[in-house]
């Protein structure tokens, strides 16, 4: 007898294979967390590859040649990604984000694009279809994704100079080449566009008034975002965080802002707009200031783990379901006891705690459940 040889990159995160409900009640849009969060929010990371090493996501000491990266056979396929985002939709999701790894390097993006734009939500409405990439593939690609039905695309820049954009995506990629995808992006009309750059003290905080002042006067959204502990490689240190606040108020002394308010409950950043009227930026406080409290978003790895907190070092496989004899039925009652039994909150935990939410446990890396 032959013994069923489990990949290697099958375990690399903890997972447990969800429990099937005895009672199976159809969906109702309606489902809620034990701390009365609804699901809203669906992230799908389609690849854990990527052709940059952000020093905060995937340092190239760690993710070298040696790097062992989840073998084609552990992705979840299109039609299985749909079959989920599917009965996500009719849980209540009606927003679902691609992201990876860098989604642009899977192949056929477009076409599972076209699948997912198929999506209806139980009150008849597409799904709010969107993108993130760090731009270095968009010039190429922005037209075929928006035919085949993406909405809009937020895009990851972490500064305009050359020199220190190289150094933050750490393969020598200049910044022009995202420019172009961004300009291209806004052309076939995936707008309103949002620019996401990390800020690290000492890094790239200088960076914060030239970027401002490139997107004032457009209709691009820029977003500045706290670097976060995520994972366990980036070598994470609070002296490098640049709060929120400190960024508010640079960009206030030379133009002056005026807060907003959000668009949605469970919206990340905060909004603000110049007073002159040249447009809105954003902030996305997750370190100094917690969201978690309206955080209605569940992650899809790319082998179909399901993480219910960026911070979570626990999936729950639905994979195992998908490639089981289970129907959608018993998939969306497995769904719903997950989400029921949900009380993630670490970013409001985390001043609390010292090594993470399980000291001992390993932390889930960005770029295999994606932003
Ligand atoms: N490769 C794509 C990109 O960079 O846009 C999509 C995946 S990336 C993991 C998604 C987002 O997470 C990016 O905007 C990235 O800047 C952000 N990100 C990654 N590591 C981070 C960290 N340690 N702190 C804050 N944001 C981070
Ligand atoms: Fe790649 Fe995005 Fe992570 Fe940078 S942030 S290494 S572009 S996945
Ligand atoms: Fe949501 Fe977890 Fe982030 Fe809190 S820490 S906002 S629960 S993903």
């Amino acid at each position: 007898m032959v013994d069923k040889v489990i990949p290697l990159a099958d375990l690399r995160y903890a997972s447990a294979v969800p429990i099937i409900p005895a009672t199976l009640n159809a969906p109702t849009g309606l489902l809620s967390d034990r701390l009365a969060r609804p699901l809203r929010d669906l992230r799908i990371s389609v690849t854990d590859r990527c052709n940059f090493r952000c020093s905060y996501c995937m340092p190239k000491e760690v993710f070298d040649k040696r790097y062992d990266f989840l073998p084609q056979s552990s992705l979840l396929s299109f039609e299985e990604i749909t079959r989920l985002a599917r009965l996500f939709v009719s849980h209540g999701v009606h927003k679902i984000r691609l992201t990876g790894g860098e989604p642009l390097l899977r192949k056929g993006l477009d076409g599972l694009i076209r699948m997912l734009s198929e999506l209806r939500t139980p009150e008849g409405h597409a799904v709010d279809l969107t993108l993130t990439t760090n731009g270095s593939l968009l010039a190429k690609k922005a037209q075929a994704l928006r035919d085949a039905g993406l909405q809009r695309i937020t895009v990851s820049l972490d500064g305009l100079d050359d020199a220190i954009f190289r150094r933050m995506n750490d393969v020598d990629f200049p910044v022009a080449d995202v420019l172009e995808g961004i300009a291209e992006a806004a052309r076939v009309g995936l707008g309103p566009i949002k620019v996401n750059m990390v800020v690290k003290r000492g890094t790239n905080d200088s960076e914060i008034l030239p970027m401002a002042a490139h997107f004032r006067n457009t209709p691009v959204i820029l977003r500045f975002i706290e670097y976060m502990d995520v994972g366990a490689t980036n070598g994470w240190r609070m002296d490098e965080v640049l709060p929120s606040a400190e960024v508010i108020a640079r960009i206030n002394a030379v133009h002056p802002l005026e807060a907003l308010d959000a668009n949605d409950r469970g919206e990340t950043a905060q909004r603000w707009r110049y007073r002159d009227g040249a447009g809105e930026i954003g902030v996305i406080s997750s370190v100094t200031q917690a969201f978690c409290r309206d955080c209605n978003r569940a992650r899809l790895s790319t082998e179909g783990k399901l993480f219910l907190c960026l911070f979570a070092n626990q999936g729950h496989d639905l994979r195992t379901l998908l490639r089981g004899d289970c129907d959608d039925e018993q998939i969306a009652g497995a769904i719903g006891l997950i989400w029921n039994g949900r009380d993630d909150r670490y970013s409001e935990l985390r001043s609390g705690l010292a090594a993470g939410p399980e000291s001992g446990a390993r932390r889930v890396e960005m770029h295999y459940i994606g932003g």
